[in-house]
């Protein structure tokens, strides 16, 4: 039987292109969005709709999977993965930094669910998988507008899966620790990263992405009735 159609916003590097490779290893259809399209076409994957989509755009989005539906058939799982981190001391950051995480990570989660969470009821059936951090279940330095994004994705997803929950559809939220990724090529401040990158060192380093995808994977190909509801995962030595 084919497989249906997963989503993934944020796929062209780190946790949202290894879970795009552990999917198509498996045979589903993906419709893989971000805004740098030659790093998803680089993946070589079959079956992958790649379109430059920035997550900020509610339209851009819907209108993607729209297209990607009529080639695939209905999106039965979306990973809401897309997000980025621009940890900085508060007092000292631009808070233009705040407005683009803000952005980003809440009301471009948002447009996710937006884009898939009315088929999903009709058909009684779906998955959306919210791409938090363990920065939305405890806080950490320098992290107070990135925790302030992820704090928001557990609350909206523990609500949204409470309203989802009757119509058998399921919201399974992702919390990573440190795992080895592109996430603070931008930081722009350099005693944050220093501090953050000799926290990592301590703990000799963040784990692979692919680890992240593989349990993302597991979650998702349990049968419809078994949710779960939310999946921390860390570097072992990571006991913070
Ligand atoms: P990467 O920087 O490697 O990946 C981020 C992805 O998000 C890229 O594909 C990027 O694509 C995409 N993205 C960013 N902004 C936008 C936008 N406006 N529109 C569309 N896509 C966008 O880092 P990670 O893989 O680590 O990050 C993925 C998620 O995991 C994030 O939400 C992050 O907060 C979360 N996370 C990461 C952890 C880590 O330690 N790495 C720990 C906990 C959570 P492009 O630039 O091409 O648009």
């Amino acid at each position: 039987m084919a497989k249906p159609l997963v989503v993934i916003t944020g796929a062209s590097s780190g946790i949202g292109a290894a879970t795009a490779q552990a999917f198509a290893a498996e045979g589903y259809p993906q419709l893989l969005l971000a805004r740098r399209i030659d790093r998803m076409k680089a993946l070589g994957l079959p079956n992958a709709m790649c379109r430059v989509v920035d997550v900020r755009d509610r339209e851009a989005i819907a209108n993607a999977v729209k297209d990607a539906e009529e080639k695939y058939g209905p999106a039965d799982c979306l990973f809401n993965n897309a997000g980025i981190a621009r940890l900085g001391d508060i007092t000292k950051q631009d808070p233009a930094e705040w407005d683009e995480m803000i952005d980003i990570n809440v009301n471009g989660v948002m447009n996710g669910v937006h884009a898939v969470m009315d088929g999903m009821v009709k058909r009684r059936h779906g998955t959306i998988v919210q791409m938090s951090s363990i920065a939305g279940r405890k806080v950490y330095p320098d992290h107070t507008v990135y925790c302030g994004t992820k704090y928001f994705v557990h609350g909206l997803s523990d609500s949204l899966r409470e309203h989802l929950a009757p119509h058998d559809v399921r919201v399974i939220v992702i919390s990573p620790g440190i795992i080895e990724t592109e996430v603070l090529d931008h930081v722009t401040d350099k005693t944050t990263l220093a501090n953050y990158r000799a926290a990592k060192v301590k703990i000799g380093g963040g784990i692979s992405a692919d680890h992240v995808a593989q349990s993302i994977l597991f979650a998702y190909k349990l049968p419809q009735n078994v949710l779960i509801q939310e999946i921390c995962i860390t570097p072992t030595r990571q006991g913070y």
